[in-house]
């Protein structure tokens, strides 16, 4: 055996070994020399397949990659690229798709063909490709849950601070940002002012118009006390079930007091509907009012209980009307109620 055909054994061998299937085309006569026949096997042709029907490889390329693998070889051979290399996907003879790719050089005619020739390789990269999608699709899914998980965990959070029939705070949420307000006011010496809020006779209307009813009712007085927050400043939240509790930084006495008249005057002359748009009711809600003492309150929680235990008098005295956990300065509106001797701070 001559050293041409040793080394040509030499190739097949290293070929082989690498899974690789040599093909050659004449750049100058355009014929393809040596014919992929390893891929086409593989892809379920038979020889005689080869032989005659499948010349051109070009039509078993997956439509959407032809063009992709036009470009590349032209690249080539216009000297843009270094070497030739695309993957793309060949349609078998059971009409699956198949992944390979290709890579190739142009390189020097022989002494018998003067001319160019573009030499390359195929080989099978489908394993991999699956596995890349496998992992893309895996990607995808994970993109997916990420985001469904975080609108979850949002959802949770907005549940968990918020009162889902008025979307007021809720009371655990109202009690610890109470805490903080309070801490702020302790620090600054600033004034802070709490009203709790309840509707008048509730349980009547529930009774009389229905639970339906009655949820209107409360997200009517909701909106209107949250009509009153100062968006970053007040606190506005659910306490219970038709009661309601106004945090108001910065707000001494006389100004909640009138805060809390007004509210209590908007209510009395709202009508909610309740049933289409041919029901309506009128509902009134006592206030209890209190501002932080610096000797009476020593958490917000108990600021909140001097505002209650207005509340309570509040109901006491008639309903419809404010009650302050302090003395009521004169120029307090006349539905708020003085407070009597041993409730008042200064006396
Ligand atoms: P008062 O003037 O003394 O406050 O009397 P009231 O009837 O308003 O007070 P009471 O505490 O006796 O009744 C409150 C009612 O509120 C009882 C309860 O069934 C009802 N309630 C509590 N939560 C809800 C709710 O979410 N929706 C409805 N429709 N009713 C509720
Ligand atoms: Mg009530
Ligand atoms: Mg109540």
């Amino acid at each position: 055996m001559g050293e041409a055909d040793l080394n040509k054994e030499r190739l097949e061998l290293a070929l082989e070994a690498a899974g690789l299937d040599l093909w050659e085309n004449d750049l100058a006569t355009g014929n393809v020399t040596r014919k992929a026949t390893k891929t086409f096997l593989e892809l379920g042709f038979t020889e005689e397949e080869i032989v005659s029907g499948v010349q051109d490889i070009y039509g078993l390329f997956h439509p959407d990659d032809v063009d992709m693998v036009r470009k590349a070889v032209a690249d080539h051979l216009s000297g843009a690229t270094p070497q030739y290399r695309c993957e793309f996907r060949l349609r078998a003879k059971t009409g699956e798709w198949v992944w390979y790719a290709n890579y190739g050089r142009i390189m020097d005619g022989r002494s018998d063909t003067p001319g160019k020739r573009l030499i390359g390789v195929t080989f099978n990269i489908d394993d991999r490709k699956r596995r890349e999608d496998e992992i893309a699709q895996i990607n995808r899914q994970l993109v997916e849950q990420n985001r469904l998980l975080q609108q979850f965990n949002a959802t949770l959070e907005l549940l968990a601070a918020n009162d889902s029939l008025t979307g007021l705070a809720n009371r655990r949420t109202l009690m610890a940002m109470g805490a903080n307000e309070y801490k702020r006011t302790q620090r600054f010496g600033h004034p802070l002012s709490v009203l709790v809020v309840d509707i008048d006779r509730f349980k009547d209307v529930n009774d009389v118009w229905g639970h339906l009813a009655g949820d209107r009712v409360i997200c009517a007085v909701a909106q209107a006390c949250a009509a009153r927050k100062r968006s970053g400043v007040d606190i506005v939240a659910r306490f219970g079930g038709e009661e309601f509790v106004l945090v108001l930084p910065e707000t001494d006495s006389p100004s909640a007091l009138h805060m809390a008249d007004s509210l209590r005057r908007e209510v009395q002359s709202m009508q909610v509907v309740i049933d289409g748009d041919s029901t309506f009711l009128s509902v009134t809600v006592s206030v209890g009012a209190a501002t932080l003492q610096q000797g009476l309150d020593p958490d917000f929680e108990a600021l909140v209980n001097r505002a209650d235990k207005a509340l309570y008098r509040a109901k006491g005295a008639g309903r419809n009307v404010v009650c302050c956990a302090e003395a009521v300065p004169a120029s307090a509106p006349m539905y708020v109620l003085p407070a009597p001797e041993e409730d008042g701070a200064g006396g």
